[in-house]
Order: C-alpha cells, then sequence, then structure tokens
C-alpha cells in the first residue's frame, strides 16, 4: 500500500478524496498541492449567496477540526506543472519535486473568455473561484448596467443574482436558445420566459460576441444586436478543463481525463476525480457538484481496496435562480419527446424515449418527483406521457 499520496488541486473533489482517504484508514503522508490560497471549498455559492451579501462569509468544506484531523502536508499557493511518471514525481511551480506512491488529479477547469483583449478590460469578469466572486461582487457595485456573455447555467445564475440586486441585465447567447447543449427546447423556453419575466433583457443567435472599449466601458456587439455600453461584464461560456498536465504526461486524455469506474486513469497509479475526469459510461465530463464528491469519494475509496464499488451515477445537477429550484436529472436525447406537467410551485418537464423511458427530467420546485424518477431510471420503467401531464395525477403512485 502507498506511504504517499500527492493530491493536485484543492477543490471540492480534492477535498473529499483527502478525507475519504483518511477515513479509509490512510495513515501515510498525504500531501495536497492547490494554486488557490484557500482550504478546500464548494462554488456553487459563488454565484448565487457569495454575490448578494456585502461581506459574505468564507465557508470552507469541512470545519477547521475536520481539516486538522486531515494531518495535510499543504503545497500553496503552489502549481504543479509538470507529472514525471517514470519516477513518480510531480514537478511543482517551486521547483520541489514530491515523489508519489498513487496520485490524484484533482485539477477542475477554468472559465474561458472569447478573446485575449477580454482578459486585459477592467470591466470584464470570470466567476471560478472566491477570488473572482470577490473581485465581480466589487464590478456589480460600481455601475447599473449588467451584461452576461453565456446563456448556460452559470451565466443564468448571474443574471438572477445581479437581477436581484436591482441592475439593469442583458444576456448575450451565441446559440438561438438557452442552455442548449444540456436541455431540451422547452426547457430552454421555460427558462427565457422566467428571465424575461423578471426584466432581463435576452439576446439569443448572438453568434461570436465582440469587446469594444469606450473611454473605459465595455462595449459588447453581436450579430444580433448593435453595440452597448455596459459597466460590468461577466462571461460565463463554458470551461477550459484543466487537463493539459494529464495530457503532458502521456495520459489518455479525451473530452476529460479518461478514468475507469474506480477513478484509475491509463496509469494504475495516477486517478483522476472531478471535473476534469470524465466519466466512464457517457464519455463526457459532468461538471456537477455531485459527481465532484461522490466520484471523488468512490476514486478514494478504490484506491484503499482496488474492489471498492464502481461508480457511475449518471448526471445530476441544480440551479437555484430567482428562488426557484432546478433541478437537472439525466441527459436529453436526440429522438425525445418531452412532456410538460404544470404545476402551482412550477413546472416540470420529462423528456421520454420511444419506448417511454426518462432520459431527462427537468424540474421546478419539484424535488419529490426528482427522487421518484431516479427510481423510474434504474428500474427502466416505462411511463405514461397522459399521467405526467395530468396534475390531478398523483405521480406518487408510480413509486
Ligand atoms: C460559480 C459556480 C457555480 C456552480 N454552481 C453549481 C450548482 O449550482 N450545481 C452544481 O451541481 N454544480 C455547480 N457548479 C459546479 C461545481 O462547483 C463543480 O463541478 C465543482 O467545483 C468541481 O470540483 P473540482 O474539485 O473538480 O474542481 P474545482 O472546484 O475547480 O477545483 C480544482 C482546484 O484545482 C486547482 N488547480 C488547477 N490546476 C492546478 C495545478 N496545476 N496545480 C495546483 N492546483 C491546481 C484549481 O485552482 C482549483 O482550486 C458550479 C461551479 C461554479 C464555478
Amino acid at each position: 500500500m502507498s506511504d504517499t499520496i500527492v493530491i493536485i488541486g484543492a477543490g471540492q473533489a480534492g477535498g473529499w478524496t483527502a478525507k475519504t482517504l483518511r477515513d479509509k484508514g490512510f495513515t501515510g503522508r498525504l500531501v495536497v498541492v492547490g494554486d488557490e490560497s484557500w482550504d478546500f471549498y464548494e462554488r456553487p455559492p459563488l454565484s448565487k449567496s457569495a454575490l448578494q451579501q456585502a461581506q459574505p462569509p468564507f465557508s470552507p468544506l469541512f470545519s477547521a477540526e475536520t481539516l486538522a484531523a486531515l494531518n495535510l502536508e499543504w503545497r500553496r499557493p503552489l502549481r504543479a506543472e509538470a507529472i514525471d511518471r517514470a519516477a513518480q514525481e510531480v514537478v511543482l511551480s517551486s521547483g520541489e519535486r514530491l515523489r508519489y506512491d498513487q496520485l490524484v488529479i484533482a485539477t477542475g477547469g477554468q472559465a474561458r473568455l472569447p478573446g485575449r483583449e477580454w482578459q486585459a478590460h477592467p470591466r470584464v469578469y470570470t466567476l471560478r473561484s472566491w477570488d473572482d466572486a470577490t473581485r465581480l461582487r466589487a464590478g456589480l457595485s460600481a455601475g447599473q448596467r449588467v451584461a452576461v456573455v453565456g446563456g448556460g447555467w452559470i451565466g443564468l445564475e448571474i443574471a438572477a443574482t445581479a437581477r436581484g440586486l436591482g441592475k439593469a441585465v442583458t444576456v448575450f447567447e451565441s446559440q438561438p436558445r438557452l442552455c442548449q447543449r444540456s436541455v431540451d427546447p422547452d426547457v430552454s423556453s421555460g427558462l427565457l420566459a422566467l428571465h424575461q419575466s423578471h426584466g432581463v433583457t435576452v439576446h439569443l443567435n448572438c453568434g461570436a460576441v465582440t469587446l469594444d472599449d469606450q473611454q473605459g466601458l465595455a462595449l459588447i456587439g453581436s450579430a444580433a444586436t448593435e453595440q452597448q455600453a455596459f459597466d460590468c461584464v461577466v462571461v460565463g461560456i463554458g470551461v477550459t478543463l484543466n487537463s493539459e498536465l494529464a495530457a503532458r504526461a502521456g495520459l489518455k486524455v479525451a473530452q476529460g481525463i479518461v478514468v475507469d469506474a474506480r477513478g484509475r486513469t491509463s496509469d494504475p497509479a495516477i486517478f483522476a476525480v472531478g471535473d476534469v475526469a470524465q466519466h466512464p459510461r457517457l464519455g463526457l465530463c459532468l461538471q456537477s457538484w455531485a459527481w465532484a464528491q461522490n466520484q471523488a469519494i468512490a476514486t478514494a475509496a478504490a484506491m484503499r481496496d482496488p474492489q471498492a464499488p464502481e461508480y457511475d451515477d449518471g448526471p445530476w445537477l441544480w440551479s437555484d435562480q430567482y428562488g426557484h429550484n432546478i433541478q437537472i436529472l439525466g441527459l436529453p436525447g436526440v429522438a425525445d419527446r418531452t412532456w410538460i406537467r404544470r404545476q402551482p410551485a412550477g413546472d416540470v418537464y420529462f423528456s421520454l424515449d420511444e419506448r417511454g423511458r426518462l432520459t431527462q427530467l427537468v424540474s421546478f420546485n419539484d424535488p419529490r418527483t426528482v427522487k421518484l424518477a431516479r427510481r423510474w431510471q434504474a428500474s427502466d420503467r416505462e411511463l405514461d406521457p397522459a399521467q405526467l401531464v395530468n396534475p390531478e395525477f398523483s405521480l406518487m403512485s408510480l413509486k
């Protein structure tokens, strides 16, 4: 068994890996390399409560006592620059070489920008880290006109939060609909209606959005709009996964780092967890809180016991917008048809395949149905659309 385990990346997945290794009895040297200065933390609050309050408290993943009990050797803020697989060493930005018996890559991703000029503009922000949220909070307080570039989940959450702060918000989406990659057209329409009903201006079909400077303000132009000046521009157009370290070390990388259902990469001494690890069955990176936590826990357990249960859960994520809790379970299929159940608390969208099996459920404020839907998916249950859309019909009778 290992004497030294090195974890690269001190985010949510890195944190759960460290904690689980200790919970499972690992008593050896556990070294965590992180390029942020903070203890492990979760990112979902960054686009929600961390922007709403003037001085939100930093909320770590683990209490101070739990963290101390993990007995970690920190290397921070430092970057892992290379992995020398032959020597089983990680090379740090400080020049130190850390020998490992087992290595975990938990490097997540970084927010993308449309071009280099965006990085230099003082009114442009991205949101990935606690430090980004601190900067964005200041940016949001600097003026009224806020542009959100990108109508995906993070962009829409920022739009909703900025509206809650009383800002005039304009969303620029390159595609014909919101959240195009993750939900079907009916859900996109529901999201559009939600944002418009809260006074957000949404421009679709924007193509590549342009940035110019107008005396310090950001001028945003697009295929669908005239140029417009903004006090604050937040870009939420997706993430570049931090997989280059793995690729340079010769590990198999596709969309993300290729791992099996126990988190093992193409090198048996190296594991990958969280956003940067590709789902073993679906062949894509889920980039969600649930995957970052549960796949990391399962991987750490398997590092201690190669026969530990495999982890293969499908996609589940949530988003909070305007006080609505939106949960997304599964992925939409190309041949699916979507059925909408209209309820007083919020709509529920069921995407069914040609055999009536649920491929994706999107629920507004209905966590009970999400729970139930997990069972339907697990048992491959055939569903009757007439029952699903009838608000008089109790879905609980389909337990
Ligand atoms: C603003 C925001 C809101 C979100 N909201 C939701 C939500 O509502 N629901 C949901 O399901 N999911 C949400 N997510 C997604 C969820 O937070 C991520 O899936 C999760 O954080 C992934 O965890 P991770 O540990 O894999 O990566 P990260 O949390 O990104 O951690 C990776 C860490 O590794 C560090 N690192 C990278 N490269 C190196 C290196 N070479 N050397 C040292 N350190 C390195 C990074 O700086 C970072 O600290 C949200 C994400 C963001 C950014």
